[in-house]
């Protein structure tokens, strides 16, 4: 059950401090608007109204805290962010400080880590989560792939093919117990780490837990090109056409 007595106490680390360079923009990706909202915004919204997460501590880039709390926190009233803190040069680094920030202000349970650029996240994501974390300690959001996948060498050529039924595409929240998380970035910082794409790579890897996947959904995408962002506007049944840089071109 997500409520009543046994309720675990929920915190989430929200990223948003990447430069989008793929985007192309002036604009960073977190800020482009999408539907007359920054980016941002959606995800944000998903874990405000969800039952599930208790505070959520939002990571932005350099010099953006002010803006944000301003701009975001305080424009749309999302009073479970706890604190704004500023990332790092690389994801990992951004999530670390993340994790060390909710953790200093409220007692959790469990760390639900989202990327910023992940919208479409929703209740329903979240409660999977919630229950999965509970039961295996580490899990993550992911679905099936569509595709076939190819490993192959540094020359480009196929090595091997995994079973498609055995591939998942991997997506966030990642959630993990507390204790667990912590200990393996704690780990993971102090070791060599620059491959690191996911935070379950941090527990695979320090801890030797298996992380199970949970089913997100095809349309929790991360935005990360232009043409991620007209399919979001597909979603969002957005009328208006703007252009990358947030500005209106026209009416459909
Ligand atoms: O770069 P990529 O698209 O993989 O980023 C995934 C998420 O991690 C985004 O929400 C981005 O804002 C965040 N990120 C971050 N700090 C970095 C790099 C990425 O918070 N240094």
């Amino acid at each position: 059950m997500a409520d009543g007595k046994d309720k675990k106490r929920c915190g989430a680390v929200v990223l948003a401090a990447g430069q989008g360079k793929r985007m192309g923009t002036s604009v960073s990706k977190q800020y482009i608007e999408l539907g007359g909202k920054p980016m941002i915004y959606y995800a944000l919204c998903a874990f405000e109204e969800s039952e599930i997460v208790d505070t959520v501590a939002l990571v932005v880039g350099e010099g953006q805290i002010s803006y944000a709390e301003q701009e975001i926190v305080r424009k749309y009233g999302f009073s479970k962010v706890c604190t704004v803190v500023e990332g790092g040069k690389e994801r990992y680094d951004s999530v670390w400080r993340g994790l060390k920030a909710v953790t200093s202000v409220q007692e959790i349970d469990y760390i639900f880590i989202h990327d910023g650029a992940r919208p479409f996240v929703d209740g329903a994501i979240l409660r999977r989560g919630y229950e999965t974390v509970k039961e295996f300690r580490a899990c993550v959001a992911g679905m099936p792939s569509k595709d076939t996948v190819k490993v192959v060498d540094e020359g480009g050529f196929a090595v091997n093919t995994p079973k498609r039924r055995n591939v998942w595409v991997v997506q966030t929240p990642q959630i993990f117990e507390k204790s667990l998380i912590m200990e393996a970035y704690d780990r993971m910082m102090e070791t060599e780490h620059g491959d690191v794409t996911d935070d379950a790579m941090a527990v695979e890897r320090m801890m030797n837990v298996p992380v199970r996947m949970f089913e997100g959904s095809y349309q929790n995408m991360k935005i990360t090109t232009p043409e991620d962002l007209e399919i979001a506007k597909v979603f969002l049944g957005i009328q208006d056409s703007y252009d990358i840089q947030g500005n209106e071109l026209r009416s459909l």
